[in-house]
């Protein structure tokens, strides 16, 4: 049996979590599983090293941010590797080249292409376990690649699914997924086990427990995922194929990192060319809502200003006479399966927003999620409401 295992960053943060995380590789060795060990940067220390690239230069080039950036990575793998081995435990510690990770020829939020297997598997083929570092790989030209924020938790599912392993285990400071952020709702429920499409909406609306690339590779490749907390054997939440267990609403979410750009035209104006013009510079665009001679759309809050210029600078072409972005907004979701089926759960959602006096400024409805548009200050009294509807104190 093979197992794939990942450790945030949190969960490395000092040298006891680092021991701890090692006595959780060894257990599984002991179960005579073979050992892959995915480790992410320590505690915040990608957030550290992007501030000293910024104290030398404002744009840094992004090849050397991605050379910079990997060596958090590197950190862990060294410090697990000679935890294990001084534990008696035969480690070996590989970098993404290493591991043959390939990506594409393209720094910053590189995707995986493949991942040549051979030195991994001689590797646990000599009975050691194998920790390699998250977030980075190797263009096809031999350089350093970083694959995008959070992105360990993707290497470790594209690991798994290379390697046919039998479960990739997440293991962080939290016990799995739940209903809503358990800091911002009172009696929020830890999922047993969770379907792809539900984990996948969740982890895009910024549940933070997971990267959305990880679900939707795992998803696509049919690998058995689960988040488990590296603290405490007990709980855990299974990513599987199956909708979910219960109830239809699966989550609150609020994402508290979103902007509103509003944009006002004679006619219905160039949604197409607008779009496409965001995307064009990578910002991608939510809870886009046309009516004629308005149109609204969401996009990341730090993005704002850039798609604002963009749109001015393209006002005449684009036929739009205004444009403003709003960033004191939050976007309330709802995710969970069959919502737009049962009318009652968007009147139900819309009436507990209303009990508490929220208004809210636009909403779309999915299937899979229903998410709504609310006063920034108003988010976790939102969450709060919302989830008590659906899921009681
Ligand atoms: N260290 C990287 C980051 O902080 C990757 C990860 O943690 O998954 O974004
Ligand atoms: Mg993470």
């Amino acid at each position: 049996m093979l197992t794939v295992i990942k450790f945030g960053g949190s969960s490395l943060a000092t040298a006891e979590k680092i021991y701890n995380a090692a006595a959780i590789a060894w257990d599984h060795k002991k179960q005579g599983k073979d050992v892959v060990m995915v480790v992410s940067a320590r505690g915040k220390s990608t957030d550290e090293l992007l501030l000293q690239a910024s104290r030398i230069v404002r744009e840094p080039d992004t090849r050397e941010l991605d050379v910079l950036l990997s060596t958090g990575e590197q950190v862990s793998m060294s410090l697990v590797a000679m935890q294990l081995i001084s534990m008696g435990v035969p480690a070996v510690s590989l970098c993404g080249w290493q591991a043959g990770i390939l990506t594409e020829d393209k720094h910053n939020s590189s995707r995986i292409i493949s991942i040549h297997t051979e030195r991994i598997l001689e590797e646990l083929r000599s009975g050691r376990i194998v920790v390699v570092a998250g977030f980075q790989g190797v263009d096809s030209r031999g350089d350093i690649t970083t694959i995008g924020r959070g992105g360990s938790d993707t290497s470790a599912v594209a690991l798994a699914a290379a390697l046919g392993a039998d479960e990739c285990l997440i293991y962080t400071d939290v016990d799995g997924v739940y209903s809503a952020d358990p800091n911002m709702a009172e009696g929020a429920l830890r999922h047993t086990t969770l379907g792809y499409d539900q984990m996948l909406e969740m982890a895009s609306l910024g549940a933070g427990v997971l990267h959305n690339r990880s679900v939707e590779l795992a998803k696509s490749k049919g690998v058995k995922l689960s988040v488990l907390s590296s603290l405490s054997s007990s709980g855990g939440t299974e990513i599987a194929p199956q909708p979910m267990e219960g109830s239809r609403v699966s989550g609150v979410i609020c994402d508290k990192k979103t902007a509103l750009l509003e944009m006002f035209s004679q006619g219905i104006g160039d949604l197409p060319d607008v779009l496409q013009l965001l995307a064009q510079s990578g910002i991608g665009a939510d809870m886009i809502i046309s009516h004629t001679g308005r149109t609204g759309l969401t996009v990341p809050q730090n993005r704002a200003k850039d798609a604002l210029r963009l749109l001015l600078d393209n006002a005449d072409r684009l036929g739009l006479s205004s444009v403003c972005a709003d960033t004191n907004v939050a976007k309330l979701s709802l995710v969970g399966c069959g919502l737009c089926s049962d009318a009652c759960v968007a009147a139900r959602m819309l009436g507990a927003l209303k009990e508490q006096g929220i208004h809210i400024r636009s909403m779309v409805a999915a299937e899979i999620k229903i998410s709504v548009l609310i006063p920034y200050a108003d988010a976790e009294q939102g969450v709060r409401g919302v989830h008590r509807e659906f899921f009681g104190k």
